[in-house]
């Protein structure tokens, strides 16, 4: 197994160039799709895009709103199985403690459930450090508990806002 290092996301930066992040995110998304001969369709694509609009999560009402907006069917089960769908392709993740919705931005490559969420501007930024799970591995196994599955989300405050309230 290849040696996973600690990721630390460029989200976490104000200013970084979002555009780049967007398109990035929808060529992997064509890519990987493709690749799985699953279907990405107009709906999916477009929900998507909308989650990616931000690094700070949003929720499926939210989503369904701005479909409306766009004159678009946004039934409650359409949206949710689009969800599913970007869930299970590993596009988007869940913020359990949010209810809300982000753009994965390593899809494709197996990777920890681990989270900064910033209380103050909303950004979700995706950590993937292996001596944390190394570290559940260990304490579960110890307890005889065998996990199928982990999440972390860390509430606080990113290096953006900290300095901005200096
Ligand atoms: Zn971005
Ligand atoms: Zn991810
Ligand atoms: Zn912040």
């Amino acid at each position: 197994m290849a040696q996973r290092r600690p990721t630390l996301p460029p989200a976490l930066t104000r200013g970084h160039d979002h555009h780049q992040c967007v398109h990035d995110a929808l060529a992997e998304a064509e890519r990987l799709c493709a690749g799985r001969d699953v279907r990405l369709t107009e709906l999916r694509k477009r929900v998507l895009e909308l989650i990616w609009a931000s690094h700070a999560p949003i929720g499926a009402y939210a989503i369904m709103d701005l479909l409306r907006g766009e004159g678009r069917n946004a039934m409650p089960p359409t949206v949710y199985r689009a969800l599913d769908f970007l869930l299970e392709q590993g596009l988007i993740h869940r913020i359990a403690s949010l209810n809300a919705y982000i753009g994965c931005s390593h899809p494709g490559d197996r990777h920890a459930m681990q989270y900064l969420i910033c209380k103050i501007c909303g950004t979700v930024a995706e950590i993937d450090n292996p001596a944390i799970d190394d570290a559940i591995a260990t304490t579960t196994g110890g307890l005889g508990f065998a996990p199928d599955s982990q999440t972390l989300e860390v509430s606080g405050t990113c290096r953006d806002c900290r300095d901005a309230a200096r």
